[in-house]
């Protein structure tokens, strides 16, 4: 990934390019910004560039992505750049004899490296261990030993600290000893998507550059690329799902281009938009009601999420052209006249409530209520609130 790969953050990327072309770095960032909004790829970014062979060459363009820096940079094995994410404590103990630590610590290494190998596959993926404290004193004490040494072929040290913010105390207090006398030869990336939550004393210590989440038109323009093989309401309808999260976005790309069996995203919409006919048509009610049964069986819960969410942008849709009837930018361009006949055949109806109880559905079936309880009673209240008196 170069400057070029990195899906909007324009104004981010001067401020670092512009500090990297004056030789002004300051030895410590703070990346703030939501989740999935791509603001570590710019940390590894700037790692690679600092440490790539071949950016003397093509100064202001950033890394050149292909040299054996810049590919260890990706595979997260170079020796200049560390990654710290929150871990558990066993993954640290020094290896204990009795076979039982041993096994506890394989058990760790193992979650550790299922972690990096989705890291490597999906990279605006937030790793962090299930029963991790945060990020621990033996993590930064690891830092502060390898801060000591010498970078390797002339390149920079870059320490890149994710979800910064869960930095255990006497971790962040190590952390900053570090950050008040820092090594010359090492540059800090502190990355958080809450900031406020950073330890003020270390939050003073750093340069804070905020992001934002990427704007649908950038994640669209990154699709044409990435999956090429979308059409263009494919490409549409993804976007507005992952609402600016990148990782998310990924995600969704994969399960709509992949060659499973499972049925694509754009599917699942469709899916979706039969069952609300189905509600809307006294005599195909009891389909709405199989439609559930089906959809408690055959999908996944991420899928049943997807299933609810498509609802939810269609009614977005249809209370945009209730007050706009020419609105262009739809999340379902290819729904169009249905979204028109909605706004035709169902006036005045409630589309806040009707999404609040969606909304609802989602919140539990993240906290992992019964699909065909949930989805039963969601069913009803939508026929309730949509259906003709
Ligand atoms: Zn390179």
């Amino acid at each position: 990934m170069s400057w070029q790969q990195i899906i909007g953050h324009e104004h981010q990327l001067r401020v670092l390019r512009t500090a990297l072309g004056a030789d002004r770095l300051a030895h410590a960032y703070l990346f703030a910004g939501p989740e999935g909004s791509g603001k570590e790829t710019v940390a590894f970014e700037l790692a690679k560039i600092l440490n790539c062979r071949n950016s003397h060459d093509q100064p202001g363009e950033g890394s050149c992505g292909v040299c054996e820096s810049c590919r260890q940079t990706d595979r997260l094995l170079h020796p200049n750049v560390e990654y710290l994410f929150p871990v558990e404590a066993a993954l640290l103990e020094s290896s204990d004899p009795s076979k039982k630590e041993n096994k506890k610590l394989i058990e760790a290494k193992e979650r550790y490296e299922a972690l990096i190998e989705e890291k490597l596959r999906n990279p605006f993926f937030t790793p962090a261990m299930e029963r991790s404290m945060g990020i621990l004193t033996e993590q930064v004490l690891m830092l502060q030993q390898k801060a000591a040494l010498a970078p390797r072929d002339g390149g920079k040290k870059v320490f890149i600290i994710s979800q910064a913010e869960r930095l255990h105390p006497t971790a962040a207090n190590k952390l900053l000893k570090l950050l008040e006398e820092p090594p010359a030869h090492v540059i800090f990336v502190l990355v958080s998507s809450r900031p406020e939550s950073v330890l003020p004393t270390i939050r003073s210590r750093c340069q804070t550059l905020s992001f934002a989440r990427p704007k649908p038109a950038e994640i669209e323009f990154w699709m044409s690329q990435r999956a090429p093989q979308l059409d263009q309401n494919e490409r549409r309808f993804i976007a507005s799902l992952a609402r600016g999260n990148l990782c998310n976005a990924l995600e969704l790309i994969e399960a709509q281009t992949g060659a499973g069996t499972a049925p694509a995203v754009v599917g699942i919409r469709n899916q979706a938009i039969d069952y609300l006919r189905n509600i809307l048509t006294p005599s195909k009610f009891h389909e709405a009601i199989t439609t559930c049964e089906e959809m408690s069986k055959n999908l996944s819960r991420p899928e049943q999420i997807i299933f609810l969410d498509s609802l939810l942008l269609f009614f977005q849709d249809v209370t945009r052209r209730s007050i706009d009837s020419a609105f262009p930018e739809l999340n379902n361009p290819d729904l169009s006249d249905s979204t028109n006949r909605f706004v035709k055949g169902f006036p005045g109806k409630d589309l806040y409530r009707a999404s609040t109880v969606i909304e609802e559905a989602m919140r539990s079936l993240e906290r992992n209520a019964s699909i065909l309880l949930v989805m039963a009673g969601m069913t009803a209240e939508l026929r309730g609130i949509l259906g003709k008196r």
